[in-house]
């Protein structure tokens, strides 16, 4: 019989993978460029309705350069400058803008624009609307405002079945933008069972960059033994990447950086794969990457499972007041 002693064990290699696309997606980008292009234009103070964006991070790091973040547009002193989050805002907040006369300035997402756009033309034409989404999330208090007499909002397909409309074939559904995939198609398909005419987005609401992120945690989550993701834990997008990776049998967890690691959860894990929410910078997925490579995982592969190139122009309030660069449309561009 073959001894096996410790000279003869194999060496197991821990490894880590780190996906790609991952991170800051094109609307945070724009986002962030927008507070602080205004802080270096205008100066401070500058007032940002909501968190900029869904990290605590990135808000802390513009609050210390000057912003002040508030939660309502009443807390902003009149005639003043605020900045609408990328996750958008309602008619009511831009009338209150108006009445407290302020200088706006949007950095709302131009995709969630598109789903405030669908809503406002469905809604025109007498549809009754159900807007697929999490009723406490900013983006949906936002385009729910759009036409709140007319919309629902239905975050699973069990609560399809109550759904009671005027005329069952006069219906339309919208999403919000950072939805499961897998969710949103459960959802959908209850609905078109339900009212068999119901009318849609031309083109789905769930932007590239919940889908791109989704896709590349979905190919590599069958080899990994753990999924770490980083992104704040009010970021919809990135719990959605941890339920993908839970669904699919592979243990997932939403780590804000390092610090939020147990190392209990390594243990028996050879192959970490990371990755983060469209909101978190790099600078802590470094920050996690180091820490793993402290504690062993001597290999870093980047999984590149498709290229992700989207870059939004800057809007007008913007553009004018740094005197023309930048465009002003607010184009995708897909490759
Ligand atoms: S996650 Fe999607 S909808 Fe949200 S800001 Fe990014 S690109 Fe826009």
């Amino acid at each position: 019989m073959p001894h096996s002693g410790p000279s003869d064990a194999v060496e197991v290699k821990k490894r880590v993978l780190l996906l790609k696309p991952r991170g800051f997606c094109a609307g945070v980008v724009r986002a962030i460029d927008i507070v602080k292009i205004a802080l270096d234009t205008f100066g401070a103070p500058i007032y940002v309705r909501r968190e900029i964006v869904h990290n605590r991070f990135v808000v802390n790091e513009l609050a210390e350069k000057g912003a002040i973040f508030v939660h309502e547009i009443e807390e902003v002193p009149e005639g003043q400058r605020v900045i609408y989050s990328a996750h958008g805002v309602s008619p009511a907040v831009r009338e209150a803008s108006r009445t407290r006369r302020l200088k706006v300035i949007d950095a709302t997402c131009p995709l969630v624009t598109k789903v405030h756009v669908e809503a406002v033309k469905f809604a025109k034409q007498g549809y009754s609307l159900i807007l697929i989404g999490h009723r406490d999330h900013d983006e949906i208090e936002g385009t729910l405002g759009e036409a709140p007499e007319a919309t629902q909002v239905v975050s699973s397909a069990e609560e399809v079945e109550s759904l009671v409309v005027p005329d069952p074939n006069r219906v339309a559904y919208l999403t919000q933008t950072t939805l499961s995939l897998d969710e949103a198609r459960d959802i959908i398909h209850a609905l078109k069972v339900k009212f068999p005419n119901i009318a849609g987005p031309h083109t789905q609401d769930i932007c590239y960059a919940t889908e791109n992120r989704q896709v590349a945690v979905r190919n590599v989550a069958d080899g990994a033994d753990l999924v770490l993701v980083v992104g704040s834990t009010n970021s919809s997008n990135s719990n959605r990447l941890v339920e993908v990776s839970n669904n699919l049998g592979t243990q997932a967890y939403l780590i804000d950086n390092s610090a939020a690691i147990d190392p209990k959860w390594l243990e028996g894990a050879d192959t970490v794969a990371v990755t983060a929410g469209a909101s978190a910078p790099e600078v802590l997925v470094e920050d996690v990457i180091n820490y793993l490579q402290r504690n062993g995982y001597s290999s870093v592969e980047e999984v590149e499972v498709m290229p992700e190139n989207v870059r939004f122009g800057l809007p007008p309030e913007i553009v004018q007041a740094i005197g023309g660069a930048g465009g002003g449309q607010s184009v995708p561009v897909r490759q």
